[in-house]
Parts: C-alpha cells; structure tokens; sequence
C-alpha cells in the first residue's frame, strides 16, 4: 500500500532529508586515501546526532552502521571497517540517513578516491545522470515505468549494466514502504505517480554485467563479474508543482 504524504507531512520531511543530505556532503569530503570507512561511519553517526537526527541505518534488520560503505565492485550494504582502508583510484559508494521527528531521510553518492580512471570517471558521471533524469520523471500523472525507463535508457546507451535485485523505494515514516521503484521499465505502464508520493530514486549502475553476488556477512553485494558499480540516491516528493527533492540542503528546488 503506498502511503501518501499531505503537503504538511512533506514539509516535516524536509528536516530528516536536509540532515542526511548534511551528513552525506560532509563524510564525502572526507573520503581519501588512507581513510578507513569505519572512520567516516563513526563521524556521519556523531554529526547526525549533533545535527538532532537519529541514525536511520544502524540497528536496521540489523545492519551495524550508521552508512553503508560500498567500494569498487561493492554495489551496496558495505559493512563499514577499520579494515577497509580506502586507496588512491577507489570509488566509494555512501548511503545514509537520518530519522528526525520519526520521519526517514536517506541518500547515496558514490565519491572518488582521489585520481580515479576515466572509466570509473564516466561510470558516475551516467549513473549521476540516470538518477537526475529519474528524478525528474517523479511526476504527477507519470507512471512507475517512467522512472524505470528514464535510468534505463541512459545506462543502456552507455553499455552498462543495471542491477535488478536492489531498487528504490517509497520512504516515509519507515524507511523501506511501497511502492519498490526499479532502476529498469517502460514508459507509460505501471503504477500512476499521484501528489504526496515519496521516492528515494536510486540507480544502481554498474560496468559489465548486471548480475549480482551476494556475501556470506548477509549484508554486502558485489558484481557478479568484479567490474566497477556506483549508486547515487535523492529523496523526493511528487507534487502539484513537479518533483521536489528533499534530500537536500538548500532551497528545496527542482531537480531541473
Ligand atoms: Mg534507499
């Protein structure tokens, strides 16, 4: 069942996403070399308690951080390690988010370690670009396919593959509600977007295959065939107006 927010609930979201897009900026300027990704878990858990948030994350299913740290070939889930210590040329993906007034915010972006491949380079500037273009299609009167098929079209035309087992998802007051939204779809089918739905859009994208591996920790999911993969994730409201992001510091503007 999807949940519809009024414009009042929208309005108490933004607080949850201002935080976690907060604590998602500032622990991305701390990815370099040398780092290790319990490191930077253990600041985004203080400065999102600092900030008044809880961390949305930690105690989830389980899952022991207040991020998820996903390098290289890691998609998503990194359990974050005093042994993951990152290197020049790595790439970092980065999901977190806090709870504030029992409402979830939650976003990704996948940083470079310092000089990254042109390869790597050009694998997040589609992905970042996938998620815009899907953002953008969170209209009133669109359908769920139209997101889809928005993140599709572009990671297609750039030869990559899209990781179908991990989608995005409907957020509210939990973090995980329906509708699921994947990263994969075609234009004019599926469920209607109506005003007051909430999405955290977030393709997952990666070089080679789309197959997916799943670790023994439960947790942690790489590519199947080892290749690079990066994930970037907004939140955002369907309104009257158009999308409205809400995983965002400032302003709370279009994504367009
Ligand atoms: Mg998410």
């Amino acid at each position: 069942m999807i949940i519809k927010k009024s414009p009042a609930e929208i309005e108490a979201m933004k607080e949850a996403g201002r935080i976690s897009a907060k604590v998602l900026r500032e622990v991305g300027a701390r990815v370099q070399p040398g780092i290790s990704t319990l490191e930077l878990d253990r600041f985004a858990e203080s400065l999102i308690r600092l900030e008044g948030g809880i961390p949305a994350f930690k105690g989830y299913g389980g899952f022991p951080g207040s991020i998820c740290a996903s390098l290289n070939d890691q998609i998503v889930h990194g359990i974050p390690s005093a042994e993951v210590i990152l290197q020049e040329g790595d790439i970092l993906s980065i999901d977190t988010g806090a709870i504030v007034d029992g409402w979830v915010g939650d976003n990704a972006w996948t940083y470079p370690v310092g000089v990254i491949s042109a390869e790597k380079q050009r694998l997040l500037e589609i992905t970042e670009k996938c998620m815009w273009a899907a953002l953008d299609a969170a209209r009133a009167n669109n359908r769920l396919g139209d997101i889809g098929a928005a993140v599709q079209e572009i990671a297609e035309e750039a030869g990559y593959g899209i990781v179908r087992e991990y989608v995005g998802h409907g957020i509210g007051r939990k973090m995980h509600e329906d509708p699921n939204v994947p990263n994969y779809g075609r234009r004019r089918t599926g469920v209607k977007l109506e005003a007051g739905m909430v999405l955290a859009i977030e393709p997952m994208i990666n070089i080679g295959t789309h197959m997916t591996k799943q670790m023994p920790d439960g947790w942690l999911v790489v590519t199947a065939d080892g290749s690079p993969s990066a994930h970037f994730e907004k939140m955002v409201a369907i309104t009257e107006e158009g999308p409205l992001i809400l995983t965002t510091e400032a302003g709370y503007t279009r994504p367009v």
